[in-house]
């Protein structure tokens, strides 16, 4: 009986796109999106990318966002990634080019965690160094107009 509900329920959701992992990111990202994620390799479902802005934008003099930092702080920041739930968040003050944002250092931090990576949020990992995936990404989008 509950195979027979379990598989009820998978026929179910392969026909139906919203019992699918949430792929909503804001269209501003996903041309860029797809492009870091290949980029990177990546082998998993790419995250959903939200763009922050307007009144959101409360702190860093209106570019940034506060979020949970270490020991129950809060932290300003141009972008955030949220472990554990393929959800991260850009800061877009303004219209910008996705080379400009926190793009495609919020990708790494997921790309991190889905290879089983400790948390690298002090960026000590070569991902986040100077001749890292991350500068190597956003040049690649920015020869691309991205
Ligand atoms: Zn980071």
């Amino acid at each position: 009986m509950l195979r027979n509900t379990l598989k009820l329920v998978l026929a179910f959701c392969t026909t139906i796109a919203a019992c699918q992992a949430p792929r909503s990111s804001d269209p501003r990202f996903e041309t860029a999106l797809q492009k870091v994620w290949a980029f990177y390799g990546a082998t998993t479902e790419a995250p959903e990318v939200e763009a922050v802005t307007g009144t959101s934008l409360d702190c860093g003099q209106g570019n940034a966002f506060l979020v949970p930092g270490p020991n129950n702080t809060q932290v300003c920041a141009a972008g955030a990634h949220y472990p554990g739930t393929r959800l991260i968040r850009i800061a877009l003050p303004k219209p910008t080019k996705a080379s400009a944002t926190a793009l495609a250092h919020e990708l790494a931090h997921q790309l991190q965690e889905d290879q089983g990576l400790p948390d690298d949020y002090q960026h000590v990992s070569q991902a986040f160094q100077p001749g890292g995936i991350v500068g190597a990404a956003n040049a690649m989008l920015q020869a691309d107009g991205e």
